[in-house]
């Protein structure tokens, strides 16, 4: 186990800063994820973490220790691909097995390790398989087997699971929370999945073009978002964002100094007819533009005096397209952004 720590690190290709000012503390047995669109810096961070790049500027530090001249090799971590290369021509045991050889580790400790670490990513009985007779997740499975017996202080992960099924990927990803339990060690763990991020992170890293937008464990980006890309990121639909001078035109309850104002889909009731106000709230007439029905849910787009909005609510009221309605949002649930982007803190008390 190992925490991590980043201070001040950059990283330029050519003239292009994609990382920048990237300061990030990780404790010993977290399980991070570095979550945000595409292209945002995610891969870079990682593999400057695991010293397949080498940062700009800044300091990273792994249990402690200054690493930014230790080679890959000496990092003592594990690193998992979305593209794991497997060679198709060994067996499961000899995949896994490969690079204890190549550390000269004993024949009788290599047999042990392979042994419980297949256990444990339940492979026991394709020991002897190739892998073109094995399911992707039983590939994948291997290559987590591959990093395991290395028995490193940090696991890194890029996208490991984005080549499966939705299916599969579902229950991998409950399996990648079991072992991490299982093996007590920091994982950090890359994706632009917003849902995998929420699911598996006991410590989430908001990013965007190169910056850490927010940094903290995962009810607390959802329900306090530091700033509007945070809010509109993390959760499905996005939230709800409307400027505040149009949103003004429907309530006046909100600071002078806010610049837009956002809600989240599943926080807003929908009613047939006005009802009597029961707490602070705000009611805004709409019309069904389209329903999407997920089974349990449903999600709505309106249309509204503050453009198009989309609300989720379960599947118990489902209004018609082009039906009128009217939707109520209770002030509690309204997050406030000032000029800058960033939410404004208690603004109402
Ligand atoms: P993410 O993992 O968030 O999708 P990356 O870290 O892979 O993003 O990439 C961040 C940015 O850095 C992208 O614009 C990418 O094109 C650029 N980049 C990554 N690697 C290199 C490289 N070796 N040379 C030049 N640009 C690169």
């Amino acid at each position: 186990m190992a925490d991590i720590k980043l201070k001040g690190v950059y990283k330029r290709y050519d003239n292009k800063e994609v990382v920048k000012n990237l300061n990030l503390e990780i404790s010993e047995g977290e399980f991070a994820v570095l979550v945000g669109p595409s292209g945002c810096g995610k891969s870079t961070t990682l593999r400057m973490i695991a010293g397949l790049e080498h940062p700009s500027d800044g300091e990273i530090y792994i249990g402690g220790n200054l690493v930014n001249d230790v080679p890959a090799a000496k990092r003592d971590i594990a690193m998992v691909f979305q593209n794991y290369a497997i060679y198709p021509t060994m067996s499961v045991r000899g995949n896994i097995e490969f690079g204890l050889k190549n550390r000269k580790v004993p024949k009788g400790e290599r047999e042990e390790l392979i042994r419980d670490v297949c256990e444990i990513v339940g492979l026991s009985d394709y020991l002897e398989r190739k892998p073109g007779t094995l399911s992707g997740g039983q590939r994948q499975r291997v290559a987590l087997a591959r990093a395991m017996v290395k028995k490193p202080s940090v696991f890194l992960m890029d996208e490991p699971l984005s080549n499966l099924d939705a299916k599969l990927r579902t229950q991998m990803r409950s399996e990648l929370i079991e072992l991490h339990k299982r093996l007590n060690t920091t994982f950090i763990y890359v994706t632009h999945d917003q849902v995998e991020a929420m699911s598996m992170g006991s410590k989430i890293i908001v990013m965007n073009q190169g910056i850490k937008m927010q940094d903290a464990g995962p009810m607390e980006v959802y329900d306090k978002p530091a700033n509007v890309f945070s809010a509109q990121f993390i959760g499905t639909p996005p939230m709800n964002m409307v400027e505040a001078d149009v949103f003004r035109k429907l309530c006046q309850d909100i600071p002078v100094d806010c610049h837009k104002v956002g809600f989240r889909s599943e926080k807003v009731r929908m009613l047939r007819e006005e009802e009597e106000r029961s707490c602070p709230c705000v009611d805004i007439p709409c019309s069904v533009i389209t329903r999407e029905l997920l089974g349990a849910e449903a999600i709505f787009t309106l249309d509204s005096r503050l453009g198009h909005l989309q609300v989720k609510s379960l599947s118990d009221f489902l209004p018609e397209v082009g039906e009128p309605l009217v939707i109520r949002i209770g002030l509690e649930h309204l997050f406030f952004f000032d000029q800058t982007g960033n939410r404004m803190d208690n603004v109402l008390g």
